[in-house]
């Protein structure tokens, strides 16, 4: 099995080109039946693992998901989260910031958000946005995004020192899957309701938001918390490969579960008696 988690990495200070990246890179395996078993079993691995960090109750994860339109933030999430218990587990959809939180510095809303101990929090879109569609549409001046990108690693070194493991994902596609995908939403009657005018004219700004992505990587991957570029032309390999880091991440984490907080031995005792109990009164 390939180490996605090795090879999709983005290395502190190295220079990310996105178009030198493929995005219909598949690995060793032909096509989604090829996949299908490996899947299953990291789904599976997945819900053990969010189970043990919920009953350890000392650290979280926070996965973000940053794409173009139609890249597949939702059904990665989909695909992820459904496997995990939603009593731990938390989704936040970042839109344009409301008035509210347009009257706080950009990273309010998100820390308000971060992942309690024992927590998953899954970000669709985040704090990257404020150097990226912020940045494409100069929605504020330069020396003000420009300052973002060192105000987002502190952020994230000090979520990470508190026993936040952080990892990103970039969900990388070209120009012509991104068209099929709006083309499947024209022709699905139930896919309608995701249409906006807002992909249309986003698209026009590709290359400006290619470059933006390019720069928030190369400067915001760090040991703390490194971003990924998962090729997502094909959705399996895309779930595949981020399925595959988040299980490999959770499993460094050597958690355990607690020690009981009772003596088991006398539970053992007070169960006995009970059954006794019950079987005499019947
Ligand atoms: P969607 O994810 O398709 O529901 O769209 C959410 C929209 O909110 C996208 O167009 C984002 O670019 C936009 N958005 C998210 N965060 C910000 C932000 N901080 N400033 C401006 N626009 C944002
Ligand atoms: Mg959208």
């Amino acid at each position: 099995m390939l180490n996605y988690a090795k090879r999709f990495r983005v290395e502190e200070g190295s220079k990310v080109k996105l178009d030198e990246i493929d995005p219909s890179y598949k690995g060793e395996h032909k096509n989604k039946a090829a996949a299908q078993g490996e899947l299953e079993k990291h789904a599976q691995r997945l819900a053990e693992l969010q189970y043990l960090m919920y009953a350890e109750n000392k650290r979280s994860l926070l996965i973000i998901l940053q794409a173009l339109d139609a890249a597949g933030k939702d059904g990665t999430i989909n695909h992820v989260l459904a496997c995990m218990n939603p009593q731990g587990a938390r989704v936040y959809g970042f839109k344009v910031p409301s008035a509210e939180e347009q009257a706080h510095d950009f990273l309010w809303r998100i820390h308000s958000a971060a992942p309690r101990k024992g927590y998953v929090a899954v970000f669709n879109r985040s704090h990257y946005e404020d150097v990226l569609v912020v940045r494409v549409h100069n929605l504020v001046p330069k020396e003000v995004w420009s300052k973002r990108f060192e105000e987002i690693n502190a952020f994230e070194k000090q979520l990470v020192d508190n026993g936040t493991h952080i990892l990103k994902f970039y969900l990388h596609i070209d120009q012509e899957e991104q068209l099929a995908r709006f083309k499947q939403r024209i022709d699905d009657p139930n896919r309608h309701w995701k249409i906006s005018e807002a992909d249309y004219k986003e698209r026009e700004y590709w290359n400006d938001y290619q470059k933006a992505y390019e720069d928030a990587i190369s400067k915001c991957s760090t040991k703390h918390a490194p971003w990924y570029i998962i090729p997502s032309n094909h959705k399996w390999f895309r779930n595949l490969a981020v399925s595959q880091i988040i299980v490999d991440t959770l499993e460094s984490l050597n958690m355990k579960f607690p020690a009981p907080t009772v003596n088991i031995e006398d539970i053992k005792k007070k169960y006995h008696a009970a059954s006794e109990e019950e079987k005499k009164g019947k």
